[in-house]
């Protein structure tokens, strides 16, 4: 323990060693942390976008997840919203309720959630302090043109189906860290990262404005929230499961088990989105630049019949066992 763990920090001291020295500044923050609230200034022509997420000790997250990584993933999922909106991130509020003042556990958290904010110019502008058990709320705020937006609702029958990088390896790092699963050391190294920091795919929402007609964030599993995409419109899918995109660790897996992972586990946050037909090379090439950091795959076409339809062979359906992603009650 560190001379100043011991040292007694009040709220306010708290808030101005951790989080308020260390937040980068916008020019469209007029006021950040230290008054009632902050003012912001959203480009002219442009509209809103804002998105809450909290994470609760042990059911977010395992009890021994490193404040580093804590602090890292509750920005990131929260980009992830802004990412799967076509909305660019600019400011964020964090509501923080802690067990303990700990010196060390807040710089770490600390730099872990400010890490991610440089990386991606999002302004710390403000947010509550209270004594409790661990839960990390952060309020997420960006901006959009608003006919650009891309909402859930929007998917048509004919369009392709597609997600960014690949799934299910969030779920097969949890399922290790469950003891549910077994790998070795080095295996699970390889899936680790992208459960604990996992990467917001906001530049490819970008790319995506105008051309997606819809999409979402995969965050409780590929079929719930294809199945919010699909349900918002009435209408179901068919997914090719040989085209899913997987991971090496995953592709060694048996198929069903990497199947199960790539559809019914959470966590992932790559982007699933629907797309017209004549705006496929266009996106392609646009995920190809070196800003989106990732590519996309077709994985299916949107249909006329309500349901998701997997097939692990042209013709041949393939009934996933337990379908549903992840509940909170
Ligand atoms: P008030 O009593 O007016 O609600 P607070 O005492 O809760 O104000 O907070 C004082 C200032 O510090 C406010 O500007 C608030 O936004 C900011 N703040 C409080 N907690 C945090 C935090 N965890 N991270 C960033 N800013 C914070
Ligand atoms: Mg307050």
């Amino acid at each position: 323990m560190n001379k100043n763990a011991i040292m007694p920090m009040n709220e306010f001291s708290l808030i101005q060693t951790y989080f308020a020295a260390h937040a980068l500044s916008r020019s469209d923050v007029l006021l950040g942390i230290g008054d009632d609230a902050a003012l912001c200034q959203v480009p002219a022509g442009q509209v809103l976008a804002v998105s809450v997420d909290t994470l609760v000790a042990g059911a977010h997250f395992p009890l021994d997840t490193t404040p580093f990584d804590i602090g890292y993933k509750a920005l990131a999922v929260n980009l992830s919203d802004m990412a799967a909106m076509g909305a660019q991130p600019a400011w964020f509020t964090l509501a923080l309720t802690l067990p303990a003042a700990d010196a060390d556990w807040l710089a770490a958290f600390s730099r872990g959630l400010l890490h991610l904010a440089q990386q991606f110019q999002v302004a710390l502008i403000g947010g509550d302090t209270t004594c409790g058990a661990l839960t990390i709320s952060v309020q997420i705020m960006g901006f959009c043109p608003p006919a650009l937006a891309i909402k859930r609702q929007g998917a048509q029958v004919g369009e392709g189906i597609y997600v960014t990088g690949t799934l299910g390896d969030a779920g097969v790092a949890l399922r290790v860290l469950l003891g549910e699963m077994a790998l070795s050391q080095a295996q699970l190294a390889q899936v680790l990262p992208r459960l604990q920091r996992p990467t917001p795919r906001v530049a490819a929402g970008l790319a995506l404005r105008g051309l997606a007609s819809s999409a979402i964030d995969v965050s409780d599993g590929l079929l719930a929230d294809l199945g919010h995409v699909l349900d918002s419109v009435g209408l179901g899918a068919e997914l090719y499961l040989p085209d899913l995109p997987l991971s090496p660790l995953l592709q060694a897996l048996p198929p069903a088990l990497a199947w199960q992972m790539a559809l019914t586990a959470g966590d992932d946050y790559e982007l699933c989105f629907t797309l017209p037909v004549a705006h496929s090379a266009q996106v392609s090439q646009k995920l190809a630049s070196s800003a989106c950091v990732t590519r996309c795959t077709r994985i299916g076409t949107v249909t006329q019949a309500p349901g998701i339809v997997c097939l692990e062979a042209p013709e041949r359906i393939y009934v996933v066992p337990s379908s549903s992603g992840y509940r909170h009650f």
